[in-house]
């Protein structure tokens, strides 16, 4: 007994030894977080608790300048670390000392402290900067988005590379605060909710502050400049609701948006009792000016719509998609952008539910008419779900095909089980990361059925699914809802 105490004795300074030799090494953080489809996004060694990003943007130059300060805590010892960026960069300060910077690859930027950092301290890393955003590219092209009064930044997976430096991966969510300088006159929209009213600068100037209380995405975090119509108001349960639609729009688009974008807390009321309570602070939507944006993106509280979505007049398909991402892909987000089908599978079903609770076709009609459809060579069954792909990240696959799924769910364990499972995955995932394999697992947990053969079939299998009762196409109309979900999702894809 006592030689083995010595033995173990010994084994316990040996590890201790090994823990002092590596703390006497720090190591470079990671150049990536270790995503599966973009390997040097995010970055490693660090994690980010919040962001204070104070701008100020002048729309005639498309000049930014601004200051990011970043709190984070190091999960490593660092001798030094990334951030991922594109503007110019003039002074980095990590823990109070000037830092030493350099650019690398596509977007990164190394910071290397004047001071090693310990696993487990808090950092504080202040970056100074300026740059025409519309003048950078990274992965290929530029997000920043130049509009005739303004600009917008918004964009997925790529967007803050273009406008602070970040951690930039949904692995690693912060608050954020958002204050924007701009000429006098125009507007500025953010997420959250705006802490303190405009306040006049010198100059011609008016700052702009914005705050998000709860962990938010890097790439959902977003503002807007420009010219902007903002409506505000409380919701029932007290939510600030802040909508935002650009003067540039035609009087019919903005009507038809208006008529779509001021039912958002009618919808989020709605989708709160399918899935269970709203995750977030506020709520609101923003128009963008015409033309200028091809997509629509559930920016946290505050989606972003392209005119695009209202040129058949109003259109709550993509307010009811845009907001069901609040749960399904902002409070729960993706752990690795593979599982893309985990926001936009369960985002067009809740278009599928809408369209079923207006009398406007049931979710099987739905169903029966994708399925009759698509052809069997059709991309959306070469390439499944759970592993789409970086060339279709949003190909139709993790949109309807992802919907499909969940109806073929529904089908297999009733809905008392389906809606259970929905409502148990947003209150466990709540504010947090996710994978495939997680929800199939309770899936399987809460209906106590075996659906492997399901989930291979529909997410995993690159053919098409055999459905025992599946129609021909001649046989198959489109649902009353399917011209708005269509539209919807014909822009959609163009992220
Ligand atoms: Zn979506």
């Amino acid at each position: 007994m006592r030689r083995l105490l010595v033995a173990l004795a010994a084994t316990a300074l040996t590890l201790a030894g090994t823990a002092v030799a590596a703390e006497a090494a720090p190591a470079p953080g990671a150049p990536g977080i270790g995503d599966s489809y973009y390997p040097d996004y995010g970055n490693g060694g660090y994690d980010v608790g919040h962001y204070d990003i104070r701008l100020r943007y002048t729309p005639a130059t498309d000049l930014l300048t601004g200051t990011t300060t970043i709190l984070a805590t190091a999960t490593q010892d660092l001798s030094r670390f990334n951030l991922d960026f594109l503007l110019d960069v003039s002074s980095i300060r990590v823990n109070n000392r000037p830092a030493t910077f350099a650019r690398e690859g596509d977007h990164e930027l190394v910071v290397t402290p004047a001071r090693t950092i310990a696993a487990g301290q808090a950092i504080t890393v202040v970056v100074q900067y300026s740059g025409v955003p519309s003048s950078k590219v990274g992965a290929g092209y530029t997000a920043w988005i130049k509009t005739p009064d303004g600009a917008i930044a918004v964009g997925q997976p790529e967007i803050a590379w273009w406008w602070f430096p970040s951690n930039d991966h949904p692995l690693d969510k912060a608050t954020f605060d958002v204050s924007v300088s701009v000429p006098d006159g125009l507007e500025v929209i953010s997420n959250g909710v705006q802490p303190r009213v405009p306040v006049r600068e010198t100059l011609g100037y008016t700052r702009w502050s914005w705050r998000s209380v709860k962990p938010q995405a890097t790439y959902l975090a977003f503002f807007a400049v420009g010219q902007y119509d903002i409506t505000t108001d409380t919701s029932a349960d007290g939510q600030l609701i802040y909508n935002a639609y650009s003067q540039l729009l035609s009087p019919d688009f903005r009507d038809a948006a208006e008529s779509s974008i001021e039912r958002t807390n009618e919808i989020v009321e709605w989708e709160s009792s399918v899935f269970g309570p709203y995750p977030f602070e506020s709520q609101g939507g923003l128009v963008a000016p015409p033309g200028t944006l091809g997509f629509a993106l559930e920016n946290q509280t505050r989606p972003t719509y392209a005119d695009g979505f209202f040129r058949r007049g109003s259109n709550t398909s993509v307010v009811v998609h845009e907001l069901a991402h609040q749960w399904f892909g902002d409070s729960i987000s993706v752990a690795d952008w593979k599982h893309i089908w985990l926001n936009e599978g369960f985002a067009s079903y809740a278009e599928w539910l809408w369209s079923e609770k207006n009398n406007e076709g049931t979710a099987q009609e739905i169903f029966d008419y994708l399925y009759a459809a698509y052809p069997a060579d059709a991309d959306i069954w070469t390439y499944p779900p759970a592993d789409p792909t970086v060339a279709q990240l949003f190909g139709d696959t993790v949109y309807d095909r992802g919907a499909m799924t969940l109806h073929q769910l529904r089908l297999a364990v009733g809905d008392d089980d389906f809606f259970e499972i929905l409502r148990t995955w947003a209150a466990e995932k709540k504010y947090g990361t996710a994978a495939t394999e997680e929800f199939t697992a309770l899936a399987e947990k809460i209906s106590g059925e075996d659906l492997d053969a399901l989930f291979e079939a529909w997410l995993y299998t690159p053919s098409k699914p055999v459905v025992a009762s599946a129609a021909s196409v001649a046989k198959v109309k489109a649902p009353k809802s399917w011209e708005k979900i269509s539209l919807t999702h014909e822009l959609l894809h163009q992220h």
